[in-house]
């Protein structure tokens, strides 16, 4: 493999690790150009060097001195502010890897993709809350999106462009998350270490506590919907508590391809930044004798209503997706805040739900400011409705 020029944005967080780890044991193949954070300077400081990467950028502004003494002897440029991240994301190079968590890593992937950058997307919020504006800013510029998260890079493994019209459903798989088997009235009193304890992968808390909620699987609905541009009825969920089958692609000749692997995104991670070849990675392998059996079950979308509530908004629209990203980040902030319970996280998305059909209409909501006028309405709604 020719080397890549990448960077990385959240190099910090669960995935931005995975990828220093694929990279670092395959630096031959990739020149870091950038790496930024939200506010752990310290880490970004260390990634940034054992990276060997040019730039540094962290979100927070009150960092900037402290980023630039623990790259003091360095030649690596320190950046800081939101802004920043923004600006750095259209850095010339082959691919950015879109690692931040939520609404946030929405400009920077605009930018990149504007510029005619390749982005490697695991950060899912901004195509829930935009996914149309952010496919239409790809096709404009002719950049590809390779998507990281582990069930749609799987499907993106095996999906036949060239036989799109067979294709009858996506199934995306869930493990079901910590919950699956409580019932209803302990899932709402859940504790936060119960609901980030995810039974098969690890990763940041946000998006653990959307896997108790199943809100993951819900905005994993609505990023299929965009990155494969399949309608709503031909994407469906299973529940496969083993997590080996990352996503499958079920065809008309009654083929379903699917792919499998150990829980550890550092695979899907490697496919997107090596693709289109395959490169080694330091991750775990799945050694197949050893597995006894894999099972798979209909999903309860009355104990687990996120689910619901993503075909609702793709069927509702634009605004509605908005809603649905922007009620749950909220909730989820401030049940890690312990300010609200478990099971206030689902009930609050589903007022603000309904909230929104009377408040705002698609005709309404075109431009990224748009976008961001109503996300942060939606999550001032949450935070007065539910305190
Ligand atoms: P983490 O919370 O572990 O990491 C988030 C990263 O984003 C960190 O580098 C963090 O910096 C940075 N960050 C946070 N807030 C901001 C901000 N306002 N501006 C700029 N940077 C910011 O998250 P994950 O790695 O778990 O998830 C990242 C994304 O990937 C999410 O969208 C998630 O849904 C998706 N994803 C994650 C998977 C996983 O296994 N973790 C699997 C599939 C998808 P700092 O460390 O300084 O706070
Ligand atoms: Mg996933």
């Amino acid at each position: 493999m020719s080397c890549k020029k990448i960077s990385i944005l959240g190099v910090t967080g669960s995935v931005g690790q995975s990828a220093a780890n694929v990279i670092i044991s395959a630096h031959e193949n990739f020149d870091v150009q950038v790496v930024t954070a939200g506010s752990n300077v310290e880490r970004l400081a260390e990634d940034a060097i054992r990276l060997k990467a040019k730039k540094a950028a962290i979100a927070d502004e009150t960092k900037y001195e402290d980023l630039k003494t623990l790259l003091t002897g360095t030649e690596i440029e320190a950046y800081a502010g939101k802004n920043s991240i923004e600006e750095i994301a259209a850095e010339p190079c082959d691919l950015v890897l879109a690692a931040i968590v939520g609404f946030a890593g929405l400009r920077p992937i605009l930018s990149a993709l504007k510029n005619g950058i390749n982005v490697a997307i695991a950060n899912k919020e901004p195509l829930v809350a935009a996914g149309a504006l952010v496919m239409e800013t790809a096709r404009k510029s002719g950049a590809k999106i390779l998507p990281v998260d582990s069930e749609h890079n799987a499907i993106f493994q095996c999906f036949e462009e060239s036989n799109r019209k067979s294709i009858e459903t996506i199934i995306l798989t869930a493990s079901g998350g910590p919950f699956l088997d409580w019932d209803i009235k302990n899932i709402k009193s859940a504790t936060i270490n119960q609901a980030i304890t995810h039974p098969n992968w690890s990763m940041g808390r946000k998006i653990s506590v959307d896997s108790a909620t199943m809100m993951n699987k819900a905005l994993e609905v609505i990023e299929a919907h965009y990155l494969f541009e399949v309608p709503p009825e031909k994407i469906d969920i299973v529940i496969h508590p083993q997590s080996v089958i990352h996503s499958m692609v079920s065809y008309c000749d009654g083929s379903i391809l699917a792919q499998m692997g150990a829980s550890d995104m550092r695979t899907p991670v490697a496919y997107a930044l090596g693709w289109p070849e395959r490169i080694k990675t330091p991750g775990k392998t799945l050694d197949i004798k050893t597995l006894s059996k894999l099972t798979f079950q209909k999903p309860d979308f009355d104990k687990f209503p996120a689910l619901r509530f993503a075909y609702e908004a793709l069927d509702r629209g634009g605004v509605s997706q908005i809603a649905l990203n922007a009620a749950n980040e909220q909730a989820v902030d401030l049940f890690l805040k312990e300010r609200i319970s478990f099971g206030r996280i689902t009930e609050a998305i589903e007022k603000a739900l309904l909230w929104t059909e009377s408040e705002a209409s698609d005709k309404d909501i075109k431009t990224v400011e748009d976008i961001e006028e109503f996300n942060n309405n939606v999550r001032s709604f949450v935070t007065k409705d539910v305190l």
